[in-house]
């Protein structure tokens, strides 16, 4: 056993992924684990089979052809690869945050440049009318 392992994980009362530190074991569940968020201190069950499956996917790059071009007015869903042209570079959305503005932002793990945050879903909210 690992002891004091810790995952990247969706913390519900965050709403972003954090890191979580290992509690324990569930005992009639062998397929759940406790873990705790680093940074709100909440505990939360993790199922292993599905933590196993996103560990999977997060290692499988995703090729330039499954990727959307990078375009702020658009929105996209966390797994979703995406080609961001001006730094000719290629991730895949890891999730999803709301701005201190109100807006919506994707966290982004590119090969190169690593996680950056982008925003999305941009519309004509920069113009004033009044
Ligand atoms: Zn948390």
């Amino acid at each position: 056993m690992a002891r004091g392992k810790s995952i990247s994980h969706f913390c519900a009362h965050c709403e972003r992924v954090t890191k979580m530190e290992l509690v324990g074991a569930v005992e009639d569940q062998p397929d759940r684990t406790w873990y705790r968020c680093v940074r709100c201190r909440h505990a939360m069950l993790v199922d292993l089979n599905e933590l196993k499956k996103g560990e999977e996917a997060a290692k499988k790059k995703p090729e330039r052809a499954d990727c959307s071009d990078y375009n702020p007015s658009n929105t996209y869903t966390v797994g979703q690869a995406i080609f961001h042209t001006e730094w000719d570079d290629f991730g895949k959305v890891i999730s999803k945050e709301k701005t201190s503005g109100g807006g919506s932002a994707i966290v982004v793990s590119f090969q190169r440049l690593g996680e950056r945050r982008l925003l999305e879903n941009l519309t004509n909210g920069f113009d004033s009318q009044d």
